[in-house]
This record gives C-alpha cells, structure tokens and sequence, in this order.
C-alpha cells in the first residue's frame, strides 16, 4: 500500500466503499462521482499507479473481470451499452494515480459523450507512425 493513496485505502477495505466484487487482488467500487447510473471502478488491491506498471496477469484479470461485471451490470441496470474507459496520465484525464479501469453503463439519452473528435491523418503520416511504433 502506498501512503496518502485514496485507492490503496479504498481497495484494502480502509476507507468504506459501495462494493460490487471483490477477490483476493482486486475490488470494484461505484464511483462517487458517477457518468451514469452504476459508474464503477476495477481496482488491483496492490498499488499500480498506472497500466504501465500494472502487470500483465493483473491486466488481464482486470479485463476478465470487466467483462464479467459488464453482462452483470447491464442485465442488472438494463442499460443499452457500456464503455471501458481507463486513464494513463495527466495528460490523458487521470486524476488518481492507482490504476483504475471505468465501467461506465449507458443509457439512450443519458447525455454523456465519452468520445472524441475524430482527426485527419494521410496514408503517409499512418505509414509513419506505423513505422515509428514497429521499429
Ligand atoms: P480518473 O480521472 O483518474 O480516470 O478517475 C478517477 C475517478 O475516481 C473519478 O471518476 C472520480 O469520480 C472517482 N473518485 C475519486 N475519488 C473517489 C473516492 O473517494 N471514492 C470513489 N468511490 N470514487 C472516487
Ligand atoms: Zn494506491
């Protein structure tokens, strides 16, 4: 556990939650500022600030478990979609520093937007940055 880290507090029971799942590595708690109506949070027990350090096992537990409490929550909640949303960095709207992946249920007219602008990119710059990322 990391000091003066909320999730590290939250995730090992210190701080009471509204818990939806727990094992013995991971909780998921409903946000307490929440998208949607049943806005939650998959987070590792263990302090991981980010995907970068999380590792792999853990990431792939953490997607298991997305996907289990998805067809739960939706079946639950009767929402229409969902989206996984999980944040790495400032720069990229993380605002807790213990890595977190978002189960955000969606509702017809529920007026979020989790999307973005789609940009303009020719068939150079793509081979680019295909490059870029292969060599
Ligand atoms: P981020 O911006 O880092 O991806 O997401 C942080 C999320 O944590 C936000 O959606 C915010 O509402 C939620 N959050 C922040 N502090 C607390 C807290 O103390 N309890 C709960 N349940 N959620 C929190
Ligand atoms: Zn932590």
């Amino acid at each position: 556990m990391k000091d003066n880290c909320i999730f590290c507090k939250i995730a090992n029971g210190e701080i009471p939650s509204k818990t939806i799942f727990e094992n013995d590595n991971f909780r998921v708690i409903l946000d307490l500022g929440p998208a949607t109506k049943g806005h939650a949070l998959v987070m590792p027990k263990e302090h991981y600030a980010n995907l970068y350090e999380l590792p792999e096992d853990l990431a792939m537990e953490a997607m298991k478990i997305a996907k289990q409490m998805a067809e739960k929550m939706t079946k639950a909640l009767s929402c229409q979609g969902f989206n996984l949303v999980q944040n790495n960095g400032e720069v990229a709207g993380q605002t807790v520093h213990h890595f977190h992946l978002h189960l955000i249920p969606r509702y017809e007219g529920d007026g979020q937007n989790i999307l973005w602008e789609p940009g303009k990119a020719s068939p150079e710059e793509l081979e680019e940055v295909k490059n870029c990322i292969l060599q």
